[in-house]
């Protein structure tokens, strides 16, 4: 696929289509259920693109029963049909990734999949300098999953990183490595004090190994979704994490290292934010979040017990159990504002059933303040209590209620769902009462 590009201009020939562009992305902290609703509109894509992060994140799609639990391969994957895409903004562990597509491949599935050629690659000295790193930080520590994510993004910034097409420029790459490995091997043991067991000779013959592999999948991925656009195809962006570990505009620093807002799109993958018809902000009708910061409507009593065993909140990726909390639409008015939400889709309602009282939380009370925005500071987010509004819960959802339609739901759903709607000013347009792929409410 690279190849075809040279000797020519992106797009040789004339006439531009109007193609469909819709992005998907976390509202709360991640585990909204993004997986699910990009799985429901793969179906009409013709391109799957993930465009930041790494193998930190975890999507859980079912299928047929079929469990699929995916890290770094967007999970439109599992569709078969469309492209899947790992954009330049995404950070790659290749061994994760070549384990990925031998996991799909025993499930079935050979992935159709581009990387790009400027996505950075993570390194085993990454890896080791996260653990470290989250021993430096202790309170201030985001509950990193030591997949050398932080590492490898700051890398990055110093301009030591390696990327995919330096696997496949052995000189290159032996140059770049160099480097690379003295200052993180000089952080590592010098700054942090841990040892460092790897050699660069064994990390060059290793990551060679990886780029033979990875070769085909290599591309310019840029190019290839303009071709695209151009060429009125459908192209789906898939966010991972959520709003509120925007290494910008969430929690920090207990965020994530990467931009998780929509308009990161433009950077991660070489796609024009101009370009973007629908942006679908994924809110569960609670919240979980993985890791530490302050949660102001953590729930700690039997409520957030009887939450997270009906949602199976445990991660995807680490297995942790998950903080539960009442859903906070502080937090979720921010992601319509950043993100230029254009709907919602609202998840996992079927975890509610039978609870008498729902509340939820519509601003924070900070001193004598209340405040409906999510604040910078890191004080008054210590100190935020959540205003609550209580509204009465709906008993069941009615059986195979996805094939009777939003009509024949019980009136407190509707209700819950205007009363989001009015607060965040904003459209609920897809409903999800369970975790398979028909279990969803247009
Ligand atoms: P993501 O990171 O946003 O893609 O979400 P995860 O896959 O980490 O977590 C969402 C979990 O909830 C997965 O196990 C899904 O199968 C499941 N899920 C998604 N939507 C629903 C729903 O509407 N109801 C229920 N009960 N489970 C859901
Ligand atoms: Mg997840």
């Amino acid at each position: 696929i690279r190849d075809s590009f040279r000797g020519q201009p992106a797009v040789p020939y004339v006439k531009s289509v109007q193609s469909k562009i819709t992005t998907i992305v976390g509202a709360q902290w991640g585990d909204e259920g993004k997986g699910k609703i990009t799985d429901f509109f793969a179906g009409k894509a013709d391109y799957v693109v993930r465009f930041h992060g790494g193998n930190n994140a975890g999507h859980t799609v079912i299928v047929d029963g079929k469990v699929f639990k995916l890290h770094l391969i967007p999970s439109g994957v599992i569709y078969g049909d469309p492209l899947s895409v790992i954009g330049n903004g995404v950070v790659v562990d290749p061994k994760a990734l070549i384990n990925e597509i031998e996991y799909l491949k025993e499930k079935g599935i050979n992935p159709r999949l581009i990387v790009s050629d400027r996505a950075h690659v993570i390194m085993p000295y990454h890896i080791a300098l996260d653990s470290a790193l989250s021993d430096h930080q202790k309170d201030l520590a985001a509950g990193s999953t030591n997949r050398g994510i932080a590492p490898v993004y700051a890398d990055k910034m110093y301009r030591n990183g390696i990327r995919m097409i330096d696997l496949i420029e052995p000189d290159v790459f032996r140059e770049k490595l160099d480097k690379g490995f003295d200052f993180n091997k000089g952080l590592i043991e010098n700054a942090l004090g841990q040892s460092l067991d790897h050699t660069v000779e064994e990390i060059f013959n290793t990551y060679i190994d990886y780029g033979k592999i990875l070769k085909p999948y290599i591309s310019d991925v840029s190019v290839e979704l303009f071709n695209a656009y151009k060429n009125g195809k459908n192209i789906l962006f898939e966010g991972a994490q959520g709003m509120s570990l925007d290494v910008d505009h969430g929690i920090y620093p207990y965020t994530t290292s990467s931009n998780t807002g929509a308009g990161h799109i433009s950077i991660g993958t070489g796609v024009s934010f101009k370009s973007v018809n629908r942006t679908i902000g994924v809110v569960k009708a609670y919240l979980s979040r993985v890791g530490e910061s302050p949660l102001p409507t953590e729930l700690k009593d039997e409520t957030g017990d009887h939450i997270r065993e009906n949602g199976g909140e445990y991660g995807t990726t680490t297995g942790r159990p998950r903080r539960i909390g009442w859903l906070d639409l502080v937090q979720v008015r921010q992601a319509v504002r950043v993100n230029g939400l254009t709907e919602i889709a609202l998840t996992k309602l079927d975890v509610l059933n039978n609870i008498d009282e729902l509340l939820v939380c519509n601003a924070y009370e900070v001193g004598s303040d209340e405040i409906y925005e999510m604040p910078a500071s890191l004080t008054d987010y210590r100190n935020a209590k959540p205003v609550y509004e209580k509204l009465k819960g709906w008993g069941e959802i009615p059986d195979n209620i996805w094939d009777k339609g939003f009509d024949k739901l019980p009136k407190e759903i509707k209700d819950y769902i205007s009363f989001i709607e009015k607060r965040i000013e904003c459209r609920v347009t897809i409903l999800s009462v369970g975790p398979q792929r028909h279990e969803t409410i247009i």
